[in-house]
């Protein structure tokens, strides 16, 4: 594999002890994924596996001044995003201009299997308007939740009238949609402004037509991504490997969409 890769999207639980969680009877090997502690030991992790750039997810405060200095260390290599609990209202949109001043936050991550609300719930449009006005991304997952809680509200289809309210924000569905492959397909297609990051399903079992829409009508929607510790760098890119991805794609898929979503002058070498 030569073309270099952005990860579009890691978790920070990669600098807790204990990784195991509640998808771990999908992830049988969690338990074993080491910890990391040093923001040059991921640089080397990435780099041996081909990567040489990433979004992470601030998923406890607790971990928002390391990703904060990792990203002021290396601005075009780490670009902090955060996990954003909308039912907190007024008191979260003002955690968003906070870590976004502070911490330099450049996406907000909303899985909806956590609230139980579909992403055109009124609890969430607060956040796509404050995401518009910062100009940063918004990333919500898409498909079956791995944590066992009911998964219709990742629809994919839901993201189509998102879309249609909010054509300035740049919206990135993650989690590649599974089982509604078609409905991710047809909404990626309808707009400009969504994007797919192609993480936490282990490529070997993206369906033929999700392939094929990396490869062809989707070339520009589709970006390489792991929520690592969910996936391994090794693991991801092994099979992908085997997937053949046309050459013409390699680029826009590992790392160039992934420039346009986030709106980030990323530094992959
Ligand atoms: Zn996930």
């Amino acid at each position: 594999m030569s073309v270099r890769a952005i990860d579009s999207l890691i978790n920070s639980h990669f600098l807790d002890k204990n990784q195991e969680g509640t998808t771990s009877y999908l992830f049988k090997d969690l338990k074993y994924r080491r910890k990391i502690d040093d923001v040059d030991q991921l640089l080397n992790q990435l780099n041996e596996n081909g990567v040489g750039a990433c979004v992470i997810s601030i998923m406890e405060e607790k971990y928002a001044s390391w990703v904060s200095q990792a990203h002021n260390r290396y601005p075009r290599k780490i670009l902090p995003a955060m996990i954003v609990d909308p039912r907190r209202n007024l008191k979260e949109i003002q955690k968003v201009v906070h870590y976004h001043e502070t911490y330099g936050v450049r996406c907000l991550r909303i899985p909806p299997f956590r609230y139980m609300l579909p992403p055109t719930d009124r609890i969430y449009w607060p956040f796509y308007v404050k995401a518009c006005e910062l100009n940063i991304a918004v990333s919500m997952n898409a498909g079956m939740p791995g944590p066992r809680n009911p998964g219709w509200v990742q629809n994919p289809i839901y993201y189509d009238e998102v879309a249609f309210h909010f054509p300035e924000l740049r919206l990135i569905m993650s989690h590649c949609g599974q089982p509604w492959t078609e409905e991710a397909i047809s909404t990626l297609l309808h707009w400009d402004n969504i994007f797919m990051s192609c993480c936490a399903v282990a490529p070997k079992y993206w369906p033929e037509q999700f392939i094929h829409f990396i490869n062809t009508r989707g070339k520009e929607k589709m970006m390489f991504g792991t929520e690592y510790p969910t996936i391994t760098w090794e693991r991801a890119r092994t099979e992908l490997n085997s997937l053949n991805l046309r050459e013409n794609v390699q680029s826009l898929f590992f790392n160039e969409n992934a420039k346009r979503a986030y709106n980030w002058d990323a530094d992959v070498n």
